[in-house]
């Protein structure tokens, strides 16, 4: 059965998005689809936009269970479910409970390989945005995250915690301050249409 898929691009800097309508109705019919293989891990870029925009997220996160802190990253760890496995924040009812620009960038950026949408020719453009934009975030995280820890700070010293947010903070405005060109190269937002074969349950890839 071939079924339309809308894909919407939304560049939106380093909380840039992929939209697709077909989660609404995964083809794994298992209520977590790719969700269900996945442990979200907040690194720096997420930090200093939570910080902005959500302090109390940032609260929210370091108080959930079975967290993997590092010096600078906080993976929160799923717990297994059935044949996969639970993230924190998914629901069954309504899915992920964290609106898109909240999410960290896997989560952001990840369409299942079902959907392969890399290989139309008319997404090349944004195939490069994101592939420009998760190279420079990668390069921001290390950064930013080795100056703390050239500084003694890190996430597993909970009383410094603060403290370390507040250096965070300033060298990402700092690391941010001029951005890159690749950032123009796409507009605000875009909507596609392809056509793909649909297949159901695990015959679905993810
Ligand atoms: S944070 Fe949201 S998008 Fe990411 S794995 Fe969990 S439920 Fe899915």
């Amino acid at each position: 059965m071939d079924k339309t898929i809308c894909l919407t691009f939304h560049n939106q800097g380093l909380r840039s998005y992929i939209e697709v309508d077909l989660c609404g109705e995964c083809p794994r019919q298992d209520d977590k689809g790719c969700c269900g293989y996945y442990s979200p891990v907040f690194y720096p870029c997420d930090f200093a936009y939570l910080l902005k925009s959500k302090p109390e997220l940032l609260e929210f996160i370091f108080n959930l269970p079975n967290l993997t802190v590092l010096d600078y990253s906080v993976t929160v760890n799923n717990s297994p479910e059935g044949n996969s496995y639970r993230c924190q924040f998914h629901s069954t009812e309504s899915g992920c409970l964290l609106q898109q620009s909240l999410r960290e960038s896997i989560c952001r950026h990840f369409v299942c390989p079902g959907i392969d949408w890399e290989k139309e020719e008319i997404l090349k453009p944004w195939k490069r945005f994101f592939d420009q934009l998760a190279d420079y975030e990668n390069k921001l995280n290390s950064v930013i995250g080795q100056k703390l820890t050239g500084k003694g700070l890190t996430l597993r010293n909970k009383a410094d915690r603060n403290y370390f947010f507040q250096q965070l903070l300033i060298l990402f405005e700092k690391e941010t301050a001029e951005l890159p060109e690749f950032f123009r190269q796409v507009p605000e937002a875009q909507k596609f249409y392809i056509t793909r074969p649909l297949k159901f349950k695990t015959d679905w890839p993810l």
